[in-house]
Parts: C-alpha cells; structure tokens; sequence
C-alpha cells in the first residue's frame, strides 16, 4: 500500500432515495480503506437539495449500512468530532465559505434571473456555442455588487472559473485529466435560499472534516474540473479523487435503469440493499458480491469483510464499467450460508420459518440446518427444503407417490413394506433404517430412485429434500410410520 497513513473516508448519500447497490459500493470501499489503513470511515448526509428530500431515505441509509455490517465511525446518530454531519444543519459555514471566495476574488454574486440566463442559453445555443454563464455580473463591481445586495436583491454565488489555460485534476485509477478551460461554466455554489449546492458544500466539508480520500460515482467526472479548482482557490490540499465505475444492466448493454431495477424485482432480485434482507440474503454474499464488481480481484474470490481488509488495495480498483449480475449474487449467497457456524445459520433462518407460520423448537431446528444448508441458496429456501420438518403432517400429490415405472399398487407395496420394516425398528436413524430399506431395494429388485423416491415423497411431502435417512431421524418415528400409513392409503385409491 502506498496510502499507509490512516485514511478519512467518507461515504456523502443524498437522501433522496433508496439505498441501491452503488452506494453499499462505495461504503464498502470507504470502508475497507478506513480500516485498512486503521481511520476513519465517516457518513455524511447531503440534504442541501430540498426539493429532492425524500422523508425516510436517510433511515434507510443508516440501517442498510447497519445491516450491511459497515457501520461509520462518524455520522449522524454517532457523533464525532467533526459534526454536525448533516448539511443542512452545517448552512452558516457554507454561506462564509462562499463569502470567503468572494473576498479572494476566485466567486462574485450573480443578480440574473432565471429568465435572463435562459434567453442567453438559447442564443447560445443558437450560435453552436457550449451553453455557459456569459459573465454579465462577473464584471459588476464590488461596490456595486453590493448595493444591490444592499437594495434586497435576489443573487446568487458563482464560482470564477478562469477563461485561459486548462485545469489538470488527477483520479487515482484513471490518471490526469485534462480540460481546456474555456468548456468549463462558472457554477453557482450558493443558491438564492442560502444553501450550498453540491460543488461547495462537498469540497468545504472534504476539507474540514479532513478526508484523505473521496471515493464516489464517476457521474461525478464531468464536473470534476470544477471541483479541482474550488478546493485550489480555497488554497486547500487536494484529497486523493477516485472515480469509481458505473454498473451495466445485466445484460452489460447500458446503464442500469429504472426499468431495470424493476425487472430485477420481478426476477425475485432487488438493486435496494434493504430488500435483499427480506430476499433471503446475508450481508456476506452481498458485500463479496459488490466487491468484486469494481475490485481487480478474481471474479470467484469468497472473501468474508475481514478478509477483505487484509487483502483490500485502493489502487486495485477498476475503472472498467460492471454489469449485475444476479447469478454471481446467488452463487457468492449460498457459498457464506455454507461458511456460516450451524447456531448462527439457525438463528438466520429461523425468522423465515415464523413468518410462514410454522412453530419452531430450536432444538429441531439446530438438528435441521445441517441437513438442509448445502441447498440453500437464499436464506427463505429454507421453507421449501425444511418446512415439511415442522409440520404435523404432509400432504403428497398421489401422482408424486407413484415411482417412474411402477404402477400405483406396486408403489402402495412398497409403502407397505418400509412400514413393516421401519416398525420393526425401535428407533429411526440412519444406522438402524438405511441398511433394512436398503435389503428391501433388493427384495423388489426395484432400483434404489425407485424405492427412496416413494419413501421420501411420503416422508416429506415433496420430490426433493435433504438425505432421507437423516430426515427421517428428525421427523421421528412416529410421524414417519403415520405418513407411510397416509402414502399407501393414498396409493391404494390410485389403484
Ligand atoms: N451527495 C452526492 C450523491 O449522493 C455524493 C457524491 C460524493 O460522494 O461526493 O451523489
């Protein structure tokens, strides 16, 4: 690493929306840098655009990040000594920040109205010439500027972007560049209401709170000349810029959309990290998942968080644009369900079975989730592959009772037999049911799909289920015998 000092990094939502897998992104990588490096990983919520605020977003902000596992050292609801961390509680540094600028000569009030700048916009346009503010109050004087802030007149602050030479900003993954300034507009920073328009209260806020690091979308890259140069006229050191790259729809042919992200709920999926609990997925399978969109790590890499601390390089990133995929996201879930201690998959799976309504013990269910955790993709397979373990009793299509085959009376005789033979045991286990039913196998002269087939549709109500043996060991004997019973009955009305 050549970043060894502690790095400050910053994770800045807008809260005018859900938390989608782009921002999880981002906080992961802010994440594994802060902790990498043993700083600071901070949240900062960027609520200057009231007209975007959506009521709720910033709760969804902080418990995705909770459940995620990628708490912030700093933040609103944590403190820390850079606070507050809000930015509209931040507005009075702002407004000083500007008039700082102002005073340098580097931002001048701008007094024109909206009707005014859209009519130079259309001449502009008019003439092929790129649309940008034609300096009208730029040129007003300070003692005249002021008079009409004086007089009450609406403004606002402008950045002064110098007309000659070009501005050199450097990305860490993506290397110089450069811009010719004359393309470049002179941006408003503070609007009429007051508040700070991103291009300020970022770079302020980078600054005082001493980021090292901005990690962040590269939608951010066009106005990066921009910003670049209002940090130089404060005078201030530039943080280390890394812009990182954009997602594709799965089908890596253009951006993901809005569309998009409905289909992929249609598809079972969700780009919204709060969904994906509910969804059945750990935050293990989504973080390893994420990583490896925008990490230049092998693409099959299981990684826990800790993991990727030790192995985590900034400069490994990858700007090369990402396509989701939901696949990947299935694959990496299922390998950390695999990863995870018994106690702790039970105790993951267990709020699933009681929202389905079935009653769970927790000793049945620590005996259960061995046996069902190598077909877990999603924590919520685990109704299909277990619920039948908590039921009082099953409820088999006949037709699935009948072997490939066999005809139903035969099937019904196979019921019959396993019954005798499974009574006979004093208790069910593998040791003591697997090797009679086995014999029984060859008694018929059936195959072994055959005979197991009938058993485990009786057993377990469904075609497909964790080791029969095992599952019957579970079920008990009792309730083995009285589905076994239940199968022949149903067989015998087939015939
Ligand atoms: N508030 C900005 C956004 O949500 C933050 C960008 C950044 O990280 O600087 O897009």
């Amino acid at each position: 690493m050549t970043h060894l000092k502690p790095a400050r990094t910053r994770m800045a939502p807008s809260p005018t929306g859900r938390f989608h897998l782009g921002s999880a992104r981002t906080a992961l990588f802010d994440y594994l840098l802060a902790k990498k490096t043993g700083g600071q990983f901070v949240l900062r919520i960027e609520d200057t655009d009231r007209k975007r605020f959506v009521p709720g977003s910033e709760e969804e902000i902080i418990a995705s990040l909770k459940w995620l596992g990628l708490e912030p050292d700093e933040g609103p609801g944590y403190g820390g000594p850079y606070g507050p961390y809000r930015q509209t509680e931040r507005r009075q540094i702002y407004a000083e920040h500007a008039q700082l600028l102002v005073d340098k000569g580097a931002a001048f009030p701008c007094f024109c109205t909206p009707e005014r700048l859209s009519a130079v916009r259309q001449e502009q346009q008019k003439r092929k010439e790129t649309p940008r503010y034609d300096g009208t109050c730029r040129r007003l004087s300070p003692q005249e500027a002021a008079r009409r802030i004086a007089d009450g007149e609406k403004y606002v602050i402008r950045f002064k972007m110098p007309y000659e030479g070009v501005t050199v900003a450097r990305d860490l993954l993506r290397g110089e560049i450069v811009t010719e300034n004359r393309y470049l507009d002179d941006a408003v920073l503070l609007k009429s209401d007051g508040l700070p328009t991103y291009h300020l209260a970022a770079m302020v806020d980078d600054h005082l709170m001493d980021i090292t690091h901005v990690l962040r979308g590269s939608e951010w890259l066009p106005t990066f000349p921009l910003h670049v140069n209002v940090v130089r006229a404060f005078g201030w050191e530039e943080p280390v810029w890394v812009h990182l790259s954009v997602f594709l729809k799965p089908s890596g042919k253009g951006k993901m959309s809005k569309r998009e992200a409905a289909q992929a709920v249609t598809d079972g999926y969700s780009i919204f990290v709060k969904d994906m609990e509910g969804l059945g997925y750990t935050p293990e399978g989504v973080l390893n998942w994420i990583a490896l969109m925008g990490w230049g790590v092998a693409e099959d890499d299981v990684m826990s968080l800790d993991e990727m601390i030790e192995r985590f390089d900034v400069e490994k990133l990858t700007p090369s644009p990402a396509a989701i995929n939901f696949n990947k996201l299935d694959h990496f879930n299922g390998t950390h369900i695999r990863r995870l201690p018994v106690e702790e998959l039970a105790r993951r799976i267990k709020p699933f079975f009681v929202e389905a309504g079935y009653a769970v013990d927790d000793d049945t269910l620590l005996r259960v989730t061995p046996l069902i955790r190598e077909r877990l993709v999603t924590l919520d397979d685990c109704i299909p592959f277990g619920g039948f373990f908590f039921q009082e009793t099953v409820n088999p299509d006949p037709q699935d009772l009948v072997a490939k085959g066999l005809s139903a009376a035969q099937s019904a005789e196979v019921a019959r037999r396993a019954l005798e033979i499974l009574s006979a045991a004093e208790s069910i286990s593998p040791e003591t049911a697997e090797p009679p039913l086995r014999a029984l196998v060859e008694e018929t002269g059936y195959s072994a799909g055959q005979v197991f087939g009938i058993l485990r549709v009786a057993i377990t109500g469904q075609r497909v289920s964790p080791p029969l043996f095992e599952s019957m060991e579970v079920i008990g004997k009792a309730k083995v015998i009285e589905r076994l019973e239940k199968a022949a009955a149903l067989l015998d009305q087939l015939v």
